[in-house]
């Protein structure tokens, strides 16, 4: 998929990184979670113990990496970083965790795609710092336990509700994550545009802002888009205000309310094909050839926290925000 306004991280951020928030002081937004944090990294400190594993999570683009080095950082402690996905096989995690430094912080994103095998292999590690390892095979193979130094789990899921309880259980910090406010995202953008010395009026960091899907990775994306787009047209040498970031985003399809052409087709097609539905998500999956869990990690949570999108037992529904934002009349029979 290739959407500016897709949360998922792409070849185009690689350069994000000189934009990531280096302390919770610095980190904008999530309140409720950055005080939690901030209390329980605190303690850790003056107890000279490891930090309560932690478990975060919500949609792609909401800060769950910065945050896991923060934390790291605000320990002042080493940061090690793996996935889900790229953990193959249970010596690969051995490996990682044997390596690590008391008190370090081992983050791994996208939790919930670790194999069955391997979680079992996390669970001693993470209740009682060691590891169990079947060495050999047959009658010849041996258990043997391992001591680790005592360190702590960053997790990050888009789904907190694929994992297995047990895992879930042993978090003792979970964390959501939730959607940014325009405002937040317009400190975001204006400090952003400050690093990269980008000049860009209050109301020029507010419209990027708003057209960010609730999501810093997004703004970040928008700016550097802007960025670029007005940096050919504006010699001008003056900040760039809303008129401006306006065109530039109308011109990358990024709509008033930052859906792009992915997120109307999806609107859509349950206003045309199924009149606002009900309709199940394998349908709209199949309907739109993208992957159900793209549908559901990307596309769908921020139209369904804007009520565009209702989800119901009997599948999704347009929502009135929704009908009204395609210019379209609900039918009588579907005012959702
Ligand atoms: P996730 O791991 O949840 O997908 P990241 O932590 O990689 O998201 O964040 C994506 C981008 O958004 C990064 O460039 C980061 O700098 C920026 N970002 C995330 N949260 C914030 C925040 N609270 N303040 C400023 N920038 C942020």
């Amino acid at each position: 998929m290739d959407r500016t306004v897709d949360p998922v991280r792409a070849e185009e951020d690689l350069g994000e990184g000189a934009l990531r928030p280096q302390t919770l002081a610095d980190f904008t937004g999530q309140k409720a979670s950055r005080e939690n944090l901030g209390i329980f990294i605190e303690a850790a400190r003056a107890r000279d113990e490891a930090l309560d594993h932690v478990l975060l999570h919500g949609p792609p683009g909401l800060g769950k990496t910065t945050l896991a080095q923060i934390v790291a950082r605000e320990l002042g402690v080493g940061f090690r970083a793996t996935s889900g996905p790229v953990i193959q096989r249970a010596g690969d995690l051995a490996a990682i965790l044997t390596n690590l430094q008391p008190r370090d912080v081992l983050f791994i994103d996208e939790i919930h795609r670790l194999q069955p095998a391997i979680e079992e292999i996390l669970y001693p590690a993470m209740e009682d710092f060691q590891l169990d390892l079947i060495i050999g095979e047959g009658p010849a193979a041996r258990s043997v336990r391992i001591d680790l130094a005592p360190f702590t789990l960053v997790a990050a899921t888009t789904r907190a509700g694929l994992l297995a309880t047990p895992l879930r259980d042993r978090f003792g910090i979970p964390l959501r994550l939730v959607f940014y406010t325009p405002d937040e995202l317009k400190l975001i953008v204006a400090r952003g545009a400050r690093k990269l010395g980008f000049g860009l009026t209050d109301a020029g960091a507010y419209e990027i802002a708003r057209r960010s899907r609730g999501t810093p990775r997004i703004a970040g994306r928008l700016l550097r888009r802007v960025r670029d787009f007005t940096s050919v047209g504006n010699r001008t040498g003056e900040p760039v205000g809303a008129e401006l970031a306006d065109a530039a985003l109308t011109r990358l399809e990024v709509d008033s309310i930052g859906l792009d052409s992915m997120d109307r087709r999806y609107l859509m097609r349950i206003a045309e094909y199924h009149n606002g539905g009900p309709v199940g998500v394998e349908t709209l999956a199949a309907a739109l050839a993208e992957a159900r869990d793209t549908i559901e990690d990307v596309i769908e949570p921020y139209l369904i926290q804007e009520g565009l999108v209702l989800r119901t037992s009997r599948g999704r529904v347009l929502g009135e925000r929704g009908w009204r934002h395609l210019g379209l009349i609900p039918p009588v029979s579907s005012q959702a």
